[in-house]
């Protein structure tokens, strides 16, 4: 079904616009975990399909997806790629072409192939276009068939350091505070897949190295943090153990794994007057996080002891080679609380004409971006503070409303505020906001991609 396939041969010798460079392809390097792939039991069904999956992937990398599932349905296999965090469609594959599929990348991250009732996770090394990537392969049975989700990291891009993801002065600041004084908690929260884990480390890296002793005591799965030493636990010591030596050691600042129990969050309150720690809390919002730790350790120790909660939205960047300013009018900008003297916007393309067939293809209206106008993803960030106002609404009358005036009442920066910021910026539209706000910018998919994949080449 591919448009272009991978080995066109050129036409009469001549340079065309429609000679294609040589497609990068996916190179598989192998699983993850220390696990071992058994090639020879397998040696048809690799025959059969490991080509085919290596052109899907390497398709989906092509247009820097970071997700791809293949889901079955109605006797068929729906593929769908996630491009900053946006579900697009892509092909629709026949049954046996899309299982055999399931089953070879199952193979080659060292899963199971022949195990199709049980959930199974697994992984493989890939290189593509000289970068190195780790892919993590997760099987789940759908009936008499499988779903299979692939997460593609980029092992050497680092989104660690406060101005990777763009926070502002003014937020990086208040962390600095907030964790200054060994004391308090920290805590991040969001939703699964919205780059929860990257904000915590985004976090601890808002402290300097130089003036704090900052102790890693996390599993991060093989990422290491800059100026941030590991701390090993001992043999045989609890966490209230650990603690003790780290305090020893004279640590200002805590990193710990996210948090999942009652008991850890009580250990953890219990020394937040001898130490700053950051750490997920489990949460969609702010508001769930703080209603699952006063559940946990009661309303005394929240407020004794947290300082803040640090929560995003990921947001797609608009193209900046084909965005479209536009003039916003007085009653806009006065809905979204920007200055009158905001005077332009930015919005995607306007798409071309259906009925018009000498109007350029969407890929032709933009070259950088293929016309897909958006390209990377940039935060909005929201930090709730406890001040004494939100101590006050947490000791008497915890609501989402409360909470949200008591920010607006304290001059914090909301999540939606910090959004219209980065419309006003430039840097995103308003359709983007609206769209990630709607639905969490997770299930619907955005619409057709103009071209289509090429995993049946
Ligand atoms: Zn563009």
């Amino acid at each position: 079904m591919a448009k272009k396939p991978v080995d066109k041969k050129p036409r009469g010798g001549e340079a065309s616009e429609e000679d294609q460079p040589q497609l990068e392809m996916a190179l598989f390097q192998g699983p993850l975990f220390d696990r071992v792939v058994d090639t020879k039991t397998h040696a048809k069904l690799i025959q059969s399909a490991l080509v085919a999956a290596k052109e899907m992937v390497s398709d989906a990398m092509r247009r820097r997806a970071h997700t791809i599932q293949i889901e079955p349905r109605e006797g068929r296999f729906a593929l769908r790629y996630t491009i900053d965090g946006a579900p697009y469609p892509a092909a629709a594959l026949p049954g046996p072409r899309g299982m055999a599929m399931v089953q070879v990348l199952k193979l080659l991250s060292g899963l199971d192939p022949t195990e199709r009732v049980q959930p199974q996770f697994g992984g493989l090394q890939l290189e593509f276009a000289d970068r190195k990537y780790e892919v993590f392969v997760e099987s789940t049975p759908v009936g008499k068939a499988e779903r299979l989700r692939i997460k593609i990291f980029d092992v050497k891009q680092s989104l660690q350091r406060p101005q990777d993801i763009g926070m502002p002065e003014t937020i990086k600041d208040r962390i600095r505070e907030i964790t200054a004084h060994r004391s308090g908690v920290l805590a991040v929260c969001g939703p699964p897949d919205s780059g929860v884990t990257t904000l915590s480390i985004v976090a601890v890296h808002t402290v300097d190295p130089y003036l704090y002793q900052v102790f890693n005591l996390s599993d991060l799965r093989g990422r290491k943090l800059i100026n941030v030493s590991d701390f090993v636990p001992e043999q045989g010591h609890d966490l209230e153990m650990s603690f003790d030596r780290i305090i020893r050691r004279e640590a200002d600042v805590l990193f710990l794994d996210p948090l999942k129990s009652p008991e850890v969050a009580q250990t953890i309150f219990q020394y937040a007057n001898r130490l700053s720690f950051i750490l997920e809390i489990p949460g969609n919002t702010p508001f769930e996080a703080l209603s699952k730790l006063m559940e946990w350790v009661g309303v005394d120790m929240v407020l004794q002891g947290l300082r803040g909660i640090l929560t995003q939205k990921l947001i797609r960047k608009l193209c900046k080679d084909c965005k479209q300013a536009y003039r916003p009018n007085p009653a806009l900008l006065k809905k979204l609380g920007l200055s009158e003297q905001t005077t332009v916007l930015y919005r995607p393309p306007a798409p071309p004409a259906e009925d018009d067939p000498a109007a350029p293809t969407v890929e032709e209206l933009c070259g950088p971006c293929g016309g897909d106008p958006y390209h990377g993803r940039i935060a909005a960030l929201e930090l709730l503070e406890i001040t004494d106002g939100m101590k006050e609404v947490i000791a008497t009358a915890l609501t989402p409303e409360a909470v949200r005036r008591q920010m607006n009442a304290d001059g914090q920066v909301t999540l939606q505020k910090d959004a219209i910021r980065l419309v006003a910026e430039g840097v995103t539209s308003l359709e983007e906001v609206q769209r990630v706000f709607a639905g969490g910018g997770k299930k619907r998919p955005v619409g057709k991609r103009p071209r289509p994949p090429g995993p049946q080449g």
